[in-house]
């Protein structure tokens, strides 16, 4: 045992392990001796995000994990995304630090409310954001990314009815994007959009006039802003609606000495990291996501000591989630530049 031995275990998740060198060190050698690979979402804290082997957003992670020659897969992110990354890749073993890392936006729809919905419309092509549980994703036709979604939607031929979810402000940016009326939204949300909301962002671009404003919808708590600046609520020269791989290289490249971000806050490290030169400020201090932040330290040395917590998708299930995820990946840019 060493001296990062011990953790607790609290309702926002495990405690009690500093992310020092000695922990890094243990992580290091039981992801080896486990023949796994570390995958951390762009939203995990800092420290889980520097020892992982590889960053990025869900949809980018789960084709690392495919491709991956390794047999086990720790993802650091929330349940769904290592859901979608077993999808992906039924024959490895998947394991996620702490289970009870959910998200408020995939919670919004059931595989029981869709069924239902659906009953309502029973020629209806449904189309689901990619944050979704892994019997959602089986009742539905294609699965879309915040990157993708319009050309998805489009794909539908316009006399078939489309319901879109859980997001209901991707789902509105959709349906103005494509003029098309025969498209239902369901009204689900992500919490930490809450943090991210219209008049904050208007009136922070008011006062920052020279400062670009980078919004990276992806994983729900952006989308709000992807609408808004569809409104032109904020001068469209200085918006960049951006993927992961496009923020950071636009962070390369702009001449701006400061930038306002409308994501997660964890999305910050990556970009300071990218270029340390640009003054980079969230729009909001408060757009944290709890369940990303479940990650800890101690999580993730528990997960590799144990081998726990294992992510598991009934065969079915599966089978069904995995086509209209490769539906998804077909149409458009689904990964926006990952
Ligand atoms: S930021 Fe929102 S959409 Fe993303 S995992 Fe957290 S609750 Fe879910």
């Amino acid at each position: 045992m060493t001296a990062t031995a011990q953790w607790q275990r609290t309702e926002a998740g495990y405690t009690g392990v500093q992310p020092d060198a000695e922990w890094a060190r243990e992580v290091r050698e039981l992801a080896a001796q486990r023949d796994a690979v570390l995958l951390a979402h762009n939203y995990q804290l800092p420290e889980i995000q520097d020892i992982a082997d590889h960053t990025g957003d869900s949809l980018a992670l789960s084709r690392i994990a495919a491709d991956s020659t390794a047999s086990t897969i720790v993802f650091c992110g929330v349940h769904f995304m290592a859901e979608t990354a077993k999808i992906l890749s039924p024959g490895k073993t998947v394991l996620i630090p702490d289970e009870r890392a959910g998200c408020s936006l995939a919670d919004s729809i059931t595989a029981e409310q869709l069924r239902e919905w659906r009953g309502r419309h029973p020629d209806a092509v449904v189309v689901s954001y990619v944050n979704t549980t892994a019997e959602v994703k089986a009742e539905t036709d294609i699965c879309c990314t915040s990157s993708n979604a319009v050309e998805v939607v489009r794909s539908v031929p316009a006399d078939r009815e489309v319901l879109f979810c859980p997001d209901q402000f991707l789902g509105a940016h959709v349906r103005r994007m494509t003029g098309r009326s025969n498209m239902h939204v369901w009204a689900g949300e992500c919490h930490v959009h809450a943090g991210i909301n219209g008049a904050e962002l208007a009136e922070r671009a008011a006062a920052e006039p020279d400062a670009e404003l980078f919004v990276h919808p992806e994983c729900g708590c952006a989308t709000s802003a992807l609408y808004l600046a569809g409104t032109g609520a904020v001068d469209d020269e200085r918006v960049k609606i951006l993927s992961t791989g496009g923020m950071l290289e636009a962070a390369r490249t702009s001449g701006a000495d400061s930038v306002l971000v409308a994501t997660e806050v964890g999305m910050l490290h990556q970009l300071r990291r990218a270029a340390p030169d640009i003054d980079f400020r969230a729009v909001n201090d408060r757009a944290s996501c709890r369940y990303m932040k479940m990650i800890t330290p101690a999580a993730l040395l528990r997960c590799l000591r144990e081998g726990a917590d294992e992510v598991r998708v009934a065969e079915r299930t599966a089978q069904r989630a995995r086509a209209s995820v490769e539906r998804m990946v077909r149409i458009g840019n689904p990964g926006g530049g990952e």
